[in-house]
Parts: structure tokens; C-alpha cells; sequence
């Protein structure tokens, strides 16, 4: 028999699951929408549907235990999950949890992870409600699934985006990438010599950003608050470029966004000029800041323009037209995807 090898390189995350799902079709009607959203959505009656979404971490890819306390793993384990579902304008309910440990960690260690999780369970208002635990050889690996609900009606896609509605992140971008880049520095300095303590000093709101993030759920009470019910959603996990894109993919439009309207923190602008990074750049595909990208209507430009939360960065054009990133000089250049792919 000839064997064929294609490397996971050739195609990447994204064109790996499309292969994969591309022989399955939904056979059920009450499966609404499968593989392709933030949260797969099911119905359970005419108004209602149950939304499903699993993320899972692993060590040594997703995190690093030499930075990465096992309380802060488990809390932010869960908001990246709950991310998913509030991306679809959902309320996030339940999590399922499942996790491989190696005999390297004593139980006092998965306890911590435990505690991380509960503590995620008390501020968003979910229940653990199940999970499946097994040994691993070497490492630690986490699986969660989030569940939760919303009338039909209400559920926001990534591909309901339309040509002239406006572009909006909420928050601001890039700070958890810029934390990343500080906590793997000390670690350099720290394996080099163990005796130097990290200097983590004015570098507060980046590593919180990094290491205990929050998921939006504000944001959709603040929606409802101002009656705008997006076109179009994502939440921002491989960084704003990659998520933008896929809102066009899906939405079949395409885009302007510019580069001087970017929401970036002033501790995350020093932090990147420091290293010798653009700030804009670390905005654009730095990744992990799980803000949320939505489009909204053109009428809506009021409401959402005086939230101090969100943020109008360009808008939605003809598919032909394009997808463009508007830098400082006004010069468009094609918008491309340097997120993490993880292979
Ligand atoms: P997100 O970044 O929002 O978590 P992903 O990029 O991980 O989304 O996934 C995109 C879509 O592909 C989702 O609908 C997800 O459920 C689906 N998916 C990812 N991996 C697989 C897989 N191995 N098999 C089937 N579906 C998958
Ligand atoms: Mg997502």
C-alpha cells in the first residue's frame, strides 16, 4: 500500500478542520448549526437554543506551568470556553471538564487547578456538571465544554455581516500577548539563573491580561442596554486579524480597518516599543485578549460610538472589494492572519 504523508504545516488549524468535517453533514433538524461558529446551536423549542463549545489546553502548546499558576490555568481555562458562547450572544450555563494528568502532579496540584475552575464557576454563574479524568505519560492536558442558552432570535453568527456596517471591538488589544512576551523573558532570565528573582514590576495589567483573562459577558448586557443587536460576531482568541477574516469568510464581505483606530492600552504600547515590537502589529495578531469583534448596523453608529467600551475600527465592504488594513500613512495593504496556529 502507498502511504501518503501531508504535513499538518501544509494546511494549518483552520484547513485541517475543514478537511476533517468536510464528509459530515447535520442529519438532525435540531442541529441548527454544526462545525464553523464560535458554539455549535441547537434547538430546544421554537424559541429556544442550547449553544456548545470546547476548547482544549495543553501543556507546553497553550500554557507553561513555570509562569502559569495552576489557579489561574483553571480559571482561565473555563473563561475561554464561556468566551465562545457569549460570542454568539448566549449565556453561558454549564461546563463539563476534562482533564489528563500525569503522575508528576501530587492531587494538591489538580486540587489548585480546582479551585481556579471554581472560582470561574462563582463569577460567571455556571455549573460544573461533569467531565472525564484519565492519566496522561507526561503533561497535563485540559478539555472543557461550555453550554449555554438563547432565544433563537437573538443569537448573533460570525456570517450575518453586511456591506457598510461598522466594524467594533470592545476592550483593548493586544495586552495579553505583550504579558506573554514579559513572562517568557523572566523565564529566560530565570533558567539562566535561578537565583534572580523576575522583574514583573509596572507589568501588572499586561500578565493579569495573560494570565486571569475575562470573558465579555458585560458587553451583552450592555447590548441589550442599548437595544443593538449585532450582525455578526466573534470573540478575539487567535488575535484581531484572523477573527476579522473570519467574520468576511463567513459573511462573504470584505473590510476596512484602520490601523489608528486600534484600541491599545498605553502599558501595552510601552511594554511593545520596549521590545522592539509595533504596537499595532501586537494589536492586530497578538491573539488571546478575548474581547469581542462584532459588525452592527450603520443606525446603530451613535449608540455604539458613545459605549466607552467599544470601539468602531472600520467597516464592512463589497466582497470584491477586498479586505484591507488602513495603516498611519493611509496606505491599505492587504489584512493577512499571523495568528497562532499551534502546530
Ligand atoms: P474557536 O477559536 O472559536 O474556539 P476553532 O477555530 O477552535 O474555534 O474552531 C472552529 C470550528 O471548528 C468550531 O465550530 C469547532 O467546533 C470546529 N472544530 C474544531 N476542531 C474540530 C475537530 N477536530 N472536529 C470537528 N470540529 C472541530
Ligand atoms: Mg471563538
Amino acid at each position: 500500500m502507498e502511504e501518503n504523508r501531508t504535513e499538518l504545516d501544509n494546511i494549518g488549524e483552520f484547513g485541517l478542520i475543514e478537511k476533517l468535517s468536510a464528509n459530515f453533514e447535520n442529519r438532525n433538524p435540531r442541529t441548527l448549526t454544526g462545525i464553523g461558529d464560535d458554539a455549535a446551536v441547537v434547538e430546544i423549542s421554537d424559541t429556544e437554543a442550547m449553544l456548545i463549545s470546547t476548547d482544549m489546553l495543553i501543556e507546553g502548546i497553550h500554557f507553561n506551568l513555570m509562569y502559569m499558576p495552576l489557579l489561574h490555568l483553571g480559571y482561565k481555562a473555563v473563561v475561554v470556553n464561556l468566551s465562545d458562547i457569549i460570542a454568539m450572544n448566549a449565556i453561558p450555563e454549564q461546563i463539563t471538564v476534562s482533564i489528563g494528568v500525569s503522575s508528576r502532579f501530587p492531587i494538591e496540584a489538580v486540587e489548585e487547578l480546582y479551585k481556579g475552575i471554581k472560582k470561574a464557576c462563582d463569577m460567571y454563574n455556571i455549573d460544573l456538571i461533569g467531565g472525564d479524568t484519565t492519566s496522561t505519560y507526561s503533561g497535563l492536558t485540559i478539555s472543557i465544554t461550555a453550554i449555554g442558552r438563547a432565544k433563537k432570535e437573538e443569537i448573533v453568527y460570525r456570517s450575518g455581516a453586511k456591506e457598510f456596517d461598522l466594524l467594533v471591538v470592545t476592550g483593548d488589544l493586544g495586552a495579553a500577548y505583550m504579558g506573554l512576551q514579559v513572562l517568557e523573558r523572566e523565564k529566560e532570565v530565570f533558567t539562566a539563573s535561578p537565583d534572580i528573582q523576575p522583574d514583573l514590576d509596572g507589568h501588572d495589567y499586561i500578565i493579569e491580561r495573560q494570565l486571569k483573562p475575562e470573558a465579555r459577558k458585560d458587553i451583552l448586557g450592555y447590548l441589550k442596554e442599548l437595544n443593538v443587536q449585532p450582525t455578526a460576531m466573534i470573540d478575539i482568541s487567535d488575535g484581531l486579524a484572523s477573527e476579522i477574516l473570519h467574520i468576511c469568510k463567513a459573511s462573504k464581505v470584505g473590510c476596512h480597518v484602520y490601523d489608528e483606530k486600534i484600541p491599545i492600552d498605553a502599558k501595552t504600547s510601552m511594554t511593545a516599543i520596549d521590545f522592539n515590537l509595533d504596537p499595532g502589529t501586537c494589536a492586530l495578531n497578538g491573539g488571546e485578549d478575548y474581547e469581542l469583534l462584532f459588525t452592527v448596523d450603520q443606525k446603530d453608529f451613535e449608540k455604539v460610538q458613545g459605549n466607552p467600551n467599544m470601539t468602531i475600527i472600520g467597516h464592512i465592504t463589497n466582497e470584491q472589494d477586498g479586505k484591507y488594513f488602513i495603516d498611519k500613512n493611509g496606505s491599505a495593504l492587504e489584512l493577512k492572519a499571523q495568528g497562532w496556529t499551534h502546530f
